[in-house]
């Protein structure tokens, strides 16, 4: 046996120690994950297969499905670098106030028809916490009230910062779930966004949690962070012991500052899915934006790679693809849909 061989045969023992680990809910060490995202492509189907079993060992073979809906578009005073609806942003992004509790009901129904279980009511802006406008949540949680007596989905919003009070109102007017992303590792995020503190996102999330409901809470992937800044979101969203995380993949948009970000190779966006299953084993992770441009022929392997649940229809800024070509690719995969 050669020694590139032994060094591969070495390479495949420890995915399948790491494997090991996670069906049995240990935590891996940073070490470990560091080493597991650091594997060359040679090894991206062992880790691929790895991963596999361990999100079928959790969630079974049934892709959980979301749709969101754009209520409050543009005039964002904060800078996120990817961002279309920042102000600092010259991309055209469209710009409106909040949209009528009809207009969500209606998109609602419409992501339902789609085979989405959960909707999310997505503003842009810094959000209700300090700064942010309080009659502005009045109205947002209104919107929720009339979705909860009207729709039977699953209700989730994305208003950016938020503290526990905003929270307990929110749910109180039939939220369930919270989106909010840290976007990226906490060493990274000055690169990313200058106008608030990554410890806001944090305590978000703590809020969210502390009103009792669940929270989603993932990030952008290919901005330029370092393999090793990947497994720190990871490791921060594990001891904020989030549920559920969304993994973007950057869409380059003309007018912002990462229009020229060169795009990563889609092995290199698989493997991170995998290594987020490895991590938060027994979490839920959604492939959100980006999936398309990004993963191109390879993304039916998303699931494959970990994930265990998926966004159809469009996202904020851009289109999606036909969200009949997503449950095609659901069930040709031999996976179904899962129900609320
Ligand atoms: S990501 Fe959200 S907070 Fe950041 S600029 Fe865009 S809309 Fe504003």
């Amino acid at each position: 046996m050669t020694t590139t061989q032994t060094q591969a045969g070495q390479e495949v023992e420890f995915i399948r120690a790491m494997e090991q680990k996670a069906l049995e809910n240990q935590p891996l060490t940073w070490d470990e994950a560091v080493e597991l995202i650091n594997l060359d492509t040679t090894h991206i189907f062992d880790l691929i297969a790895s991963a596999n079993r361990v999100r079928r060992h959790y969630k079974g073979d049934e892709i959980s499905i979301c749709s969101i809906i754009n209520a409050k578009s543009g005039h964002c005073p904060e800078d996120c670098a990817f961002c279309a609806q920042s102000s600092s942003a010259s991309a055209g992004a469209p710009e409106f106030d909040l949209v009528e509790a009809d207009k969500i009901v209606e998109g609602a129904r419409a992501g339902m028809a789609n085979g989405a279980r959960k909707f999310g009511v997505v503003t842009s802006g810094y959000g209700f916490a300090n700064k942010g406008s309080k009659k502005t949540l009045d109205k947002v949680a209104d919107h929720i009230g009339r979705l909860s007596q009207q729709c039977e989905v699953h209700r989730c919003a994305s208003l950016g910062i938020i503290d526990e009070a905003a929270a307990m109102k929110l749910k109180a007017a039939g939220l369930e779930e919270y989106h909010h992303n840290l976007e990226t590792a906490r060493s990274f995020f000055p690169n990313v966004c200058t106008t608030h503190d990554y410890e806001e996102d944090v305590a978000t999330v703590r809020a969210v949690k502390a009103a009792g409901m669940r929270v989603c809470c993932g990030g952008i992937f290919g901005l330029g962070e370092s393999r090793e800044q990947r497994v720190e979101m990871a490791f921060t969203l594990r001891e904020l012991d989030v549920d559920s995380i969304p993994i973007n993949f950057l869409n380059p948009i003309k007018g912002t500052r990462m229009e020229n970000q060169p795009p990563e190779p889609p092995l290199e966006l698989l493997k991170i899915i995998a290594v987020y299953r490895m991590i938060l084993p027994t979490k839920d992770i959604k492939i959100a934006g980006g999936r398309e441009k990004n993963l191109r022929d390879l993304q039916s392997m998303v699931f494959a790679a970990g994930a265990n649940s998926t966004m159809v229809g469009n996202y904020l800024t851009t289109c999606g693809r036909p969200a009949e070509e997503d449950l095609k690719m659901i069930s040709d995969l031999g996976l179904s849909v899962k129900g609320k």
